[in-house]
């Protein structure tokens, strides 16, 4: 049995789909598409038209006229409000056939899709539709030294900051899209985003969802194609004035890079590698699933998985062994299946890369103690792994692996595990598992990163500032904290002549 696709959804990947410029479809300027390919299988899903430098100029063209002249820059903040809220009315109203295409392109388990990724889409949109009417700025007593007894009247301006380009990956497909495009719009900028050449569909879809809820022509513009001529042609360009990136710390670098031409603002959510610690005091009832399902949620395609678990010496062996428990009890199969708990990685390239780093955790003498291998003969399925016996310069240890695999390690003090936990090149997440308040507040503030877990994991809300420390990234999605990484600031200063 599986879950029967809504007869949109068929309609939807069958048709090849176009680019979304101006608030129209269009194909690509060359007429290149491209092929998304179903993770379950390797086979075909849906072809998509494949934008490049010129359909960049174009959609930069339209997003700048929307933001100069359009209908968006006279709407009331209330106006706006109202759109962005009805956009997270629609996603929920359409969250059956958007669940339905998220797990078709990405792999995950529809279920999973259902219950987190749609409902978390559908209230960014919301949280951020009521920031739309309390973007403030202040006003500023001024105490000029040099210009004694003189009186004035001086106030601060938040603004937009103009044309954002937004480049999003594949591993939350639509929640990626909700998280950039929720503050650009509350705050007033008009967008081009680029969604993962795996997983186009559900941005798309979302497309027709948010020219539905009444966004003028031209504010949201998206443009599947390659991060190598689409995403590298929008980081590059003179019209943009913002680039928001989520990805690989690798690319985030080129995007800095890319950006330095104009010198547009860059806010950057990179990868991690995060530590997971379970103290001694702990109930092993909620730490050992609490540390399997920081890895393995979202089949460890999380940019903030745990994948790095520390265990008191004293609970080592029965904490591993009952995440290795877990992981062998795991059902992989299609997103569709409705037993299925894990589905594919995304791709054939990552399906690859998880397996070359599996290949070389054991080459360098580490143990694994559950799965380790591909799963079946047929898509990208890796068994959810469990290793121990590491050292600390290992590359399963150092790199971001992406995949469903946790690398466990012992620790006696308090002092050694801090020391080893902030031992890495990122500082997106960390989880302490205790029933001490002063033990986990105390880690808490020595962990260098930006979001701490204390006896839960993979816990987000649209309220909730989300960033990085170090290579992690520059700023924070959601929360309040978003909004200043998508307005200028104007002081106007005037002097009162009575
Ligand atoms: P990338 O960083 O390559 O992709 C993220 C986005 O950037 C995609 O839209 C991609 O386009 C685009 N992109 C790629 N190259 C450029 C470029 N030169 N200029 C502008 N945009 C570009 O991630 P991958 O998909 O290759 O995954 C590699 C690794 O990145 C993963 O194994 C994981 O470690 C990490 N990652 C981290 C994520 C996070 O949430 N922080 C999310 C995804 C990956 P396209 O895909 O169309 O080529």
């Amino acid at each position: 049995m599986t879950v029967t696709l809504e007869k949109s959804v068929q309609d939807f990947i069958s048709t090849p789909r176009q680019l979304f410029i101006g608030g129209q479809w269009v194909d690509a300027a060359s007429g290149r598409t491209f092929a998304t390919p179903n993770p379950a299988t390797g086979d075909t899903l849906a072809h998509i038209a494949e934008a490049d430098r010129e359909d960049v100029d174009r959609a930069v063209r339209a997003a700048r006229a929307a933001f100069e002249e359009g209908p968006w820059s006279r709407m009331t903040a209330s106006e706006r409000g109202r759109i962005i809220w009805r956009i997270g009315d629609l996603i929920e109203q359409y969250g059956d056939e958007l669940a339905q295409l998220e797990s078709l392109d990405n792999g995950k388990p529809y279920a999973v899709a259902r219950a987190a990724d749609i409902p978390l889409a559908a209230e960014l949109f919301r949280y951020m539709a009521g920031w739309a009417t309390k973007i403030e700025g202040n006003t500023i007593s001024l105490s000029v030294p040099y210009m004694p007894g003189s009186e004035f009247h001086a106030y601060t301006l938040r603004e937009p900051i103009g044309v954002v380009a937004q480049i999003i990956p594949w591993n939350f497909p639509l929640l990626m899209a909700a998280w950039k495009l929720g503050p650009a719009l509350t705050t007033g900028n008009t967008v081009i985003l680029k969604p993962a050449e795996q997983t186009p569909l559900s941005a798309l879809r979302l497309a027709e969802i948010m020219a539905e809820a009444g966004l003028p022509d031209g504010v949201v513009n998206v443009l599947p194609g390659y991060g190598e001529t689409a995403g590298a042609a929008l980081a590059a360009h003179d019209g943009v004035d913002k680039v928001a990136f989520t990805g690989s710390t690798e690319v985030g670098k080129l995007i800095v890079q890319a950006a330095a031409g104009n010198l547009k603002k860059v806010s950057l959510e990179l990868g991690g590698k995060s530590p997971n610690v379970v103290f001694d005091d702990v109930d092993p009832a909620l730490a050992i699933p609490g540390a399997a399902n920081a890895i393995f949620f979202n089949h460890g395609q999380c940019c903030v998985a745990g994948s790095r678990l520390f265990v008191h010496e004293s609970r080592f062996d029965e904490v591993v062994g009952g995440v290795a428990d877990i992981a062998r009890g795991i059902k992989l199969g299609s997103g569709l299946d409705p037993e299925t708990q894990m589905g594919p990685l995304v791709s054939d390239e990552q399906f690859r890369r998880v397996t070359g780093y599996l290949e070389s955790g054991r080459a360098e003498g580490a143990r694994t103690v559950a799965g380790g291998q591909r799963h079946g003969d047929r898509g990208y399925f890796v068994q959810p792994t469990v290793i121990t016996d590491t050292t600390p310069d290992m590359s399963i240890v150092r790199e971001e692996i992406f995949g469903p695999v946790v690398v466990a390690s012992p620790f006696s003090s308090l002092d050694e595990l801090a020391a080893q936990a902030n031992d890495t090149a990122y500082g997106l997440g960390a989880g302490i598992w205790t029933r001490d308040v002063n033990k986990a507040h105390a880690l808490a503030k020595r962990l260098r990163a930006g979001t701490v877990w204390i006896n839960c994991y993979n816990v987000f809300d649209a309220a909730l500032p989300f960033g990085g420390y170090k290579q992690s990234g520059w700023g924070r999605e959601m929360g309040h904290e978003v909004l200043e990484a998508y307005t200028e600031v104007k002081a106007v200063c005037t002097q009162l002549h009575p």
